[in-house]
């Protein structure tokens, strides 16, 4: 198996490109890139890296604590997950699974929102973070006031945001979505004759409005690590490798999707890996998910999607640099000090669960095949608790 990638800063090894520019929206609150990327913290030794984790296992077990992950933190982090009965997953699964835990405490080793839906979903369970400013820069670039204003100007529309994003502005939505399921809650709402306002992502906005047809009007942001990648070098690539299947996730531009074999969440291209025949991937979505994908498909080779080029800036390398803030170190500590605790206003939480739980339960019913009609009198059963937005 190998992993290649034509980024100079990129490869097995986290890179630090601290010689970033912030734009205006990165900067516009919390870590910019840059700052982000001086906080990754250094790779611990073997030995060090088994001490932490003891420590950990041990604090989990004594604290009725569960370690919940992204796909897209360091494969140690991942591993832990699974070894001590957390989960990883996308953040469908993480909001989902979380909820279900029987543990106390829950450790969200992923980005602020996650923390944030994650205390949102179980408002009587703590939520620790190893690092409380490990954002995302989807959610940077929605500030709740801005965001706010634009959906007061379009009142005739249907509020649908995207899970990277802030409580408050979840809390101004009627549904929210994530990769994984917003395809089939877009196709629903299109066939109930809703025009839509979108949110934060405007390049998984345009995919879906693509794959919809459906009335949907964009706010302009976008994540700093899939804008990375590049079209025409993964044209190159793909020429390069002729047999390799291309996996994208739809938070890319719309050149790159064009050449995309699948388009999907996380957990969709991970499960793509041992559904097709291939025995090589062209990858654009954060390395991280490669972990997941070996385990799943050890036999075959993946390449990293080019970030790389005449055009490229290679701010991320596709690594996201707040996923990459969380490390044992962190875990460790928040577990030993109490530290790095979720706290929300219970109304802010309780207006924000709404959306969450509209999606989760369509969610549920999706996964059990119940599709929807279209008929509003007769999908009510997809709304167990809240009816449509
Ligand atoms: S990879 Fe992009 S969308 Fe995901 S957390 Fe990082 S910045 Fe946000």
């Amino acid at each position: 198996m190998s992993v290649l990638s034509t980024c100079s800063a990129g490869g097995a090894e986290i890179a630090i490109p601290i010689d970033v520019p912030a734009t205006a929206t990165e900067a516009s609150a919390g870590y910019t890139v840059k700052e982000a990327w001086v906080r990754v913290p250094e790779p611990l030794s073997k030995e060090l890296m088994e001490a932490h984790k003891q420590a950990i296992i041990k604090q989990l077990r004594a604290q009725n604590a569960a370690l919940v992950a992204h796909y897209y933190v360091a494969p140690e982090l991942q591993d832990l997950a699974l070894e001590t009965g957390g989960c990883v997953g996308d953040s469908l699964e993480m909001a989902r699974i979380g909820r279900e835990h029987p543990a106390s405490t829950l450790i969200v080793a992923g980005v602020r929102f996650m923390g944030e839906t994650a205390k949102i979903l179980s408002p009587d369970k703590r939520v620790l973070m190893p690092d409380l400013e490990a954002n995302c820069s989807l959610d940077l670039g929605c500030p709740p006031d801005e965001f706010s204003a634009f959906c007061d100007a379009h009142p005739e529309r249907t509020v649908v945001v995207y899970a990277n994003t802030s409580a408050e502005v979840k809390a101004r939505a009627d549904w929210v979505v994530t990769s994984s399921i917003a395809l089939e809650i877009v196709t629903y709402l299109h066939q109930q004759g809703k025009k839509i306002l979108w949110g934060p992502d405007r390049h998984l906005g345009r995919y879906i409005q693509q794959e919809t047809g459906a009335d949907m009007l964009m706010w302009q942001g976008s994540c700093t690590v899939h804008n990375e990648f590049k079209a025409q070098e993964l044209l190159a690539l793909k020429q390069q490798y002729p047999e390799a299947k291309v996996l994208v996730h739809p938070e890319s531009n719309a050149e790159v999707i064009a050449l995309a074999d699948v388009v999907g969440s996380t957990s969709r291209l991970i499960q793509a890996v041992t559904a097709l025949d291939a025995s090589t991937y062209i990858v654009a979505t954060d390395q991280g998910i490669l972990h997941a994908m070996r385990q799943q498909a050890p036999d075959k080779s993946f390449i990293a999607a080019p970030t790389a080029g005449t055009s490229a800036t290679c701010k991320s390398c596709a690594f996201c640099p707040w996923m990459a803030m969380n490390d044992l170190v962190g875990i460790r500590h928040c577990l030993e000090a109490g530290s790095g605790e979720i706290h929300l206003d219970p109304h802010l939480a309780a207006a924000a669960a709404k959306p969450i739980d509209r999606m989760l339960d369509f969610a549920a019913a999706h996964k059990k095949q119940i599709r929807a009609s279209g008929d509003l009198s007769q999908d009510m059963h997809l709304f167990a608790k809240l009816g449509p937005a």
